[in-house]
This record gives C-alpha cells, structure tokens and sequence, in this order.
C-alpha cells in the first residue's frame, strides 16, 4: 500500500470520505513542496481504483499498478519542461480526453501538479472541467498555497492540507527508508529540512549533511579546547549558506546534549571533548547553540550569530 506518513488529520478525512464509499468530483491538496501531494494523491487513487473489500487493500492488481506508477487509468499532468505556468492548452488537452471512458478501473484519476501556477485563464477552463465533470472522473489538483486558486474553484473542490512532519518525524521516517545510514546524517538532513521529508530526501543527495557531521565534531573539540580562531574559520564556511549551518548546529546541539547524558548515566561520552566540560556548562552550551539557531530561522546574519554562540560558550566553559 501506498505509504503515508505524520498525516494524521488528512489521512483520517480520506478515511472519511472513502468511507462513504463515493470520492468528491475533485479534491485539492495542499501543502509546500515536499510533504508529499503526489504520495497522497497516489493513495486517493488506490481507494478509487482498488478492487477489494477494505479499499485500499494494496494487494489487488490495481492497487499493485497504481503503486508502481503503470495503472492506465491515472493521468498526471503537471508544469512542461521549460515553463513556469500550467498552460490553459494542457487544461483543454485534459477536457478533450476527460469524457472518455475509464480503461479498466471504475473511474479515471487526473492528477494536476503544480495548480496554483495557473493564470485566470487557465484557472477558467479547470473550473467549467470541474463544474460538469464526467460522472467516472475525480481530479485531484496539487497546490502549494490555496490562496492562489481562484474562490470559485475552491467553492468546487474538497481540501486537504498536508502538514510539515517535526524534525523528529522526520529523522523517524528517513531512519525507516534508510536504516544502513549513520545516524548522525539522517538528523542533520531532518534539521536542514526543518522536517520537510522531500527536502530531507534531496539533501542526502548531496554532500552537505557529512560536511554538517564533520564539521560538528571539530567545533566541538575547538570549543572545549577554548580555540575561538578555530571555531570562527569552520563557521565562515556557512556564510552564505543557512541550511547545511542549520545542520551543524543541530548536531552539535546534540553533541553536548550527549556529553550531558552521559556524565550522569556516569558513561563515557560517545566522542570525548578536548577537555573535561560539566554537565551544567554542556547543558549551558546547547542552550546557546539553540538560541543561535533559532537567531538563524530569523534571519540574523550569520557571522553575527556565530560569533555570539561561539564567545557565549567558551565563556560559559570558563
Ligand atoms: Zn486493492
């Protein structure tokens, strides 16, 4: 089956309305990019489409076609290569074929990507689709922000928000996908993606969250060796690049949350720092490190912040 995950309130209102055992003509959902629209449309389309009893039961042969993206009765449309807008001729494209009869399920799927990028005119051809649809059709439009699509179009549609996983969701669901990897990566692409799961996904991609893993483990060996030059060179790095700092920091949050944990469990800490720090003064250190990043969600510059955490903690390190 289709997968969903930290979803809760939008997978029990399509619980609701498979419930019924009828979908709405045309659903909106919504959500930044990376929440997963095109998972959760993928999951409508199996409800509709399945054949046994407990729709959607996964195991039939149109839930297995959905899932891998082969069943004939799903369109998807989205933005075309080299353009910014979903253009009104794609929407005309889709009413010339919308009458025609399903291949083999009981009713045809049309997946609009990318919704809100439709000027009025286009926006204007969806809305006469939507307001006579042919009685096999449901069209489920993706859009980032519902704000953008026009009040008369969102008079016709059932809405669904998805909402952005926390990081520790996050972590949660990408330690699912990939339990071969370190630990210490998943979470500084969780907190870089500020728990969008999509973003998360990207970024492991790419080599910014071992830099994230590296480059916390040397600040917190110059912190605690009180090297404040050391510090301010690995943080230059990061001048112009928030997400991988918002990935260091968080490993190195926890880090010295770590450190703290493990004096009282009287353990040794997994990496042991230059010198022997309380836990009252690590305790001290990831309160500051959150204070900067938080100061980072909000935009402060970034040579600021971390030259204020890297003096606070050095000086609470005395
Ligand atoms: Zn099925």
């Amino acid at each position: 089956m289709v997968q969903l995950e930290h979803n809760e309130r939008a997978v029990a209102l399509l619980g609701q309305l498979t419930g019924q055992g009828r979908l709405p003509h045309a659903i909106l959902i919504e959500g930044p990019a990376g929440t997963g629209k095109k998972t959760f449309a993928q999951r409508i389309a199996q409800s509709a489409l399945c054949t046994g009893k407990e729709k959607p039961c996964g195991i039939c042969e149109a839930c297995r076609k959905v899932e891998n993206q082969s069943h004939p009765d799903i369109c998807f449309y989205t933005v075309p290569e080299g353009k910014k807008d979903f253009p009104v001729e794609q929407v005309r494209e889709i009413r010339g074929q919308a009458y025609v009869a399903p291949n083999e399920g009981a009713c045809k799927i049309y997946v609009i990507d990318k919704a809100h990028t439709m000027n009025q005119a286009a926006q204007n051809a969806l809305l006469k689709l939507i307001e006579e649809p042919p009685p096999f059709v449901c069209f489920i439009l993706l859009c980032e922000n519902r704000s953008q699509m026009l009040e008369t179009i969102l008079s016709r549609v059932t809405a669904i928000s998805l909402e952005t996983p926390t990081v520790e969701q996050c972590i949660e669901t990408l330690q699912k996908r990939f339990p071969e990897k370190e630990q210490n990566l998943l979470q500084a692409a969780a907190a870089g993606a500020a728990g969008n799961i999509g973003r998360a996904l990207a970024l492991l991609d790419t080599a910014k969250p071992s830099k994230a893993a590296a480059d916390a483990k040397a600040l917190m060996q110059a912190l605690t060796g009180g090297q404040r030059y050391e510090c301010i060179r690995i943080l230059a790095s990061y001048e112009k690049d928030s997400e991988t700092l918002s990935q260091t920091l968080s490993l190195l949050r926890e880090r010295f949350a770590g450190l703290c944990t493990a004096s009282y469990r009287g353990a040794a800490p997994a990496d042991l720092p230059a010198r022997q720090i309380l836990p009252a003064q690590a305790v001290q250190a990831a309160k500051v490190i959150d204070e900067a990043a938080g100061n980072l969600a909000r935009n402060v510059r970034i040579p600021l912040l971390c030259a204020c955490m890297v003096e606070e903690i050095i000086a609470a390190f005395g």
